[in-house]
């Protein structure tokens, strides 16, 4: 169900498995379609379009969660096999429902108020603001992705400006100062058999995921404890697939911040960099098959998004510049070229950080992305990060 990038990489590794994907694509021309077996478009919001999705597959997959879930846990009980369920879904659905069952969990989270709409919405921030000062951090509670429903606020009145449009449930929390973010995938078997990658580490800019670095600047006990971490989650959850952990480092300490119940971007680099990669495992979990081993194929793996640049260049018009770049695992989506639009990434392995990290970030620039502010690039890319890098002109 849905056909983003994620579904077109899991038919890639349903297709190396001899299985066929069908998907259900909004639109005929999303990045999944092209490699289907199968394409219905619609609506998941409909249930006459879900039902008939469901009957047509002998297992139903998610590649995104705006889903309807009352649909889902109507058609699992018609005997649909949904993976993951609906009960499991409604975590990623729901920002508030997350922290809630994670924090009664003993999980450690962001200190957290779940506000409801209505006239007393803004003395309930102003109140949680009052405990843990200002600024705090807005979520909403359903909707959002991409850090789209996500807000700083430092005061009374920027607050009331996002909950006035909100008009929903939301998340207030206090505004973590990171060291760092971390990310952990587990994949897991309706029985609860679960396997776990390496915890990675993320650079976000503005709420958006720019590159994965594995094994990032974290010590080996803070990576241990992130993926017990995880594990522990994907347990709570009862996830059934690839879930992914998404984790703050804060003070010496871990929190968890976000979960997805499904493949995720910061799981990309296992498709060079582990032995299994996220999307087979996905694969092999929702069809409750043994899972593939999780162990990294090389000591560092770095893994870049492409992006459009702000002229909108197709990074597929210079897919020939990026694959000259030695070792770069190129995967363009196939997505309509748009600035600032997640058109790919770009992996390395290698045995050197310093050395995959550079390579990556050479051919995510030649195949057009521009240089995000606030994230600070290999010493010897510095000289292509000013005007021409930044308007997206590849080096
Ligand atoms: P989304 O669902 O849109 O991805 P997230 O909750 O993951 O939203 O937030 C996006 C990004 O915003 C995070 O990766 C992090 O960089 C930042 N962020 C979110 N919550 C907090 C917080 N409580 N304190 C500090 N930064 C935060």
């Amino acid at each position: 169900m849905g056909a983003g990038q994620l579904a077109r990489m899991a038919g890639e590794a349903s297709s190396a498995l001899g299985l066929s994907m069908a998907v259900l694509a909004e639109r005929p021309d999303d990045a999944a379609c092209a490699i289907a077996a199968g394409v219905v478009v619609g609506s998941p919001f409909d249930a006459g379009t879900m039902r008939a999705f469901t009957d047509l597959c002998e297992v139903v997959t998610f590649d995104h969660e705006q889903v309807d879930l009352e649909i889902v846990a109507a058609l699992q009980a018609e005997g649909g096999v949904l993976r993951p369920g609906a009960e499991t879904l409604e975590l990623a659905v729901d920002k508030a429902r997350m922290r809630a069952v994670l924090d009664a969990a003993g999980v450690p989270v962001p200190a957290y108020r779940i506000v409801d709409p209505g006239p007393d919405a803004l003395d309930a921030v102003s109140a949680f603001a009052g405990d843990h000062g200002w600024p705090v951090m807005l979520k909403a509670a359903q909707g959002g992705y991409d850090g789209k429903g996500v807000w700083p606020v430092s005061n009374r009145a920027e607050a009331s400006a996002v909950l006035d449009p909100v008009g929903g449930r939301v998340v207030v929390e206090e505004l973590v100062p990171l060291d760092a973010e971390l990310a952990v995938m587990v994949a897991r078997r309706p029985s609860g058999a679960s396997v776990a990658w390496q915890a990675v580490e993320t650079a976000q800019v503005g709420g958006v995921c720019r590159e994965v670095l594995v094994p990032g600047r974290l010590g080996h006990d803070v990576v241990e404890a992130a993926s017990a971490l995880g594990q522990k989650v994907a347990e709570i959850a009862g996830a059934v697939g690839v879930m992914a952990i998404e984790l703050f480092w804060t003070k010496g300490r871990l929190l968890v911040n976000e979960v997805a119940t499904r493949p995720h971007n910061s799981g990309h680099w296992t498709i060079e960099g582990a032995v299994t990669s996220q999307f087979e495992n996905h694969v092999r979990a929702v069809l409750d098959l043994p899972l593939g081993s999780t162990a990294p194929s090389h000591p560092c793996v770095a893994s870049v998004n492409v992006f459009g640049g702000p002229a909108g260049a197709d990074p597929a018009t210079l897919l020939g510049r990026g694959l000259a770049v030695e070792g770069a695992h190129v995967h363009l989506y196939a997505k309509r070229a748009r600035p600032d639009r997640k058109l790919g990434h770009v992996t390395v392995c290698g045995d050197d950080a310093a050395t995959v990290r550079m390579s990556a970030w050479s051919a995510a620039l030649a195949l057009g992305t521009p240089v995000p502010d606030g994230l600070t690039l290999p010493a010897g890319l510095a000289a292509r990060s000013g005007p021409a890098a930044r308007s997206g002109v590849a080096p």
